[in-house]
């Protein structure tokens, strides 16, 4: 078996303001995962699926799975506490016949095929690669001001510094490895207590080489309720990444 899918869809999506976890909200009239089974199936190289759900969400992940026309072997568990734990979680399931594993959040719904197989391609020469795009903005470090005198006010933020652009990119998903390594990555946080919010991070920390595949703008991840409506907007008028 070439590579496994996992989908890390857990997460409650508190910031987005919905009862439903993140994963089942509508997008353009099906759930933002939906995106993201009907992209992995067009993926030859996944040739099984794992997928990370909030607690009771099984039946409708399977409805959107048979809509999606997933036709490879697909594993639901329930995820973890933070999505490091469900990934982690979702990686005992693969099967140990994949030799890369391919970690996606459901978050990212305009991630496209050709993403994943460059990201799949790169992390089988050099054992991982994720997809990144590069900053466009000045970034700047800011700090509280607690004497501005704004008594019960919200103090004013004010910049401390100005952090150099140049090198830096901003990590999305998917993200590919080679599978022994990404188990060795997730053992060894457990066993040290480290915490990452994205796989390559753990990857790393080995000291392992990770390469960037180049991203697009679109693959936004959906936090807020202006992100969902940036991505409706996305949808509505046929924008590709
Ligand atoms: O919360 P955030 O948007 O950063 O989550 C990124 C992805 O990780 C989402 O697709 C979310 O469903 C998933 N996640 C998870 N388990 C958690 C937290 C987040 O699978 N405990």
């Amino acid at each position: 078996m070439k590579a496994s899918a996992i989908i890390v869809a857990a997460g409650s999506g508190t910031r987005l303001g919905f009862e439903v976890p993140k994963a089942f909200v509508d997008l353009a009239g099906r759930s933002l995962l939906s995106y993201s089974l009907r992209t992995i199936a067009a993926v030859a190289a996944i040739e099984e699926a794992v997928i990370a759900l909030p607690a009771g969400m099984d039946s409708r992940a399977r409805a959107d799975i048979r809509a999606a026309g997933l036709e490879i072997p697909v594993k639901l568990t329930q995820g973890g506490a933070e999505r490091q734990d469900s990934v982690r979680i979702a990686l005992e399931l693969t099967s140990s016949e994949a030799e890369l594993v391919v970690v996606h959040d459901a978050a990212r719904p305009f991630a496209t095929p050709t993403m994943f197989e460059a990201a799949l391609a790169s992390a089988a020469r050099s054992g991982g690669a994720i997809v990144a795009a590069p900053l466009a903005d000045t970034l700047k470090r800011v700090d509280i001001d607690d004497d501005d005198g704004a008594g019960d006010r919200a103090h004013a933020r004010i910049i401390v510094a100005t952090v150099a652009r140049a090198g830096l990119w901003q990590a999305q998903t998917p993200q590919a490895f080679r599978r022994d390594l990404l188990i060795r990555a997730h053992r060894r946080a457990v066993l040290e207590g480290i915490a990452a919010t994205d796989d390559a991070h753990l990857v790393e920390l080995l000291g392992a080489k990770v390469e960037i595949v180049e991203g697009s703008a679109l693959n936004f991840k959906i936090t807020t309720a202006a992100d969902l409506h940036l991505a409706e907007l996305a949808v509505t008028s046929h924008l590709k990444p």
